[in-house]
């Protein structure tokens, strides 16, 4: 029995101000069981958030982690900084950061082991572009994805992170990949995984993001290999994450 599990990755917005009120309504709304609700603000934002959030059952996470521990990297930040303000997850290879920031595979692998090897989860993201599903490479692309995650970190490493299908054409767009869409792709993954690792398999949380939504998300958590989601635009909004977080409870 694997508990769902849904992240709200805030990416670049709000203030202290807004992100230590966002934080609270999550907070104060969180379901108490059937969930794990996690918070990914801007890192600056994270000793707000985990104030606003202590005492409640709601995690923090990164939105990203360098591969390296410390050293000369201007502008990183390493799992370790993250773990001492109280982050248990990091998103890690999400598609902003491999199109618009250059990370390839080999890097998203590397900044995922490194979180590993600090005692947290990743949230590892992989998904296909428009044109790659349009040319049934999908499957193809997300193995590449993964099989660079079995390079770094070696074959058991699903027992130690989430993986987040997000198809990249999905995200931000408003366009959602049906539940059985979504399903079809999370039930390939798996399979991947069970070719590894056939406990893992079972026990992997394999989640959705993609405009995902108070209105779409409980068919989508419905179908049977979908554990949850990584949620970007809806998390903004306290009622909208929570409605998000209460369908993945239901499941
Ligand atoms: C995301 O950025 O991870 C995401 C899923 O965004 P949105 O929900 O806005 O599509």
């Amino acid at each position: 029995m694997r508990t769902p599990i849904v992240a709200g990755n805030w990416k670049l917005n709000g203030s202290r101000q807004s992100a230590r009120d966002l934080a609270a309504g999550v907070a104060t709304g969180a379901p108490k069981s059937g969930v794990e609700v996690v918070v990914c603000p801007v890192s600056l934002h994270i000793p707000e958030v985990a104030a606003a959030v202590e005492g409640s059952v709601v995690a923090l996470g990164g939105q990203n982690a360098c591969e390296n521990e410390s050293g000369a990297f201007t502008a990183e930040v390493s799992s370790s900084m993250l773990a001492e303000f109280g982050c248990r997850y990091v998103i890690i290879g999400h598609s902003e950061r491999r199109s618009l920031y250059g990370e390839s595979d080999a890097d998203c692998a590397a900044r995922g082991k490194a979180v590993i090897d600090a005692g947290l989860t990743p949230m590892f993201c992989i998904g296909e572009t428009l044109e790659q599903r349009e040319s049934e490479e999908t499957i193809a692309v997300l193995h590449r994805q993964l099989n660079a995650l079995v390079e770094a970190a070696g074959d058991d490493v699903f027992g130690k992170c989430v993986i987040a299908y997000e198809p990249v054409w999905a995200i931000g767009t408003g366009k959602t990949a049906s539940p059985g869409q979504a399903q079809a792709v999370h039930e390939a993954i798996r399979q991947y995984v069970a070719g590894l690792d056939g406990t893992a398999a079972s026990s992997v949380r394999i989640i959705y993001g993609g405009s995902v939504k108070p209105d779409n998300a409980a068919e989508l958590f419905a179908q049977p290999d979908i554990d949850g989601g990584l949620i970007g635009g809806a998390a903004l909004k306290a009622e909208d994450f929570l409605a998000i977080c209460n369908a993945a409870a239901e499941k």
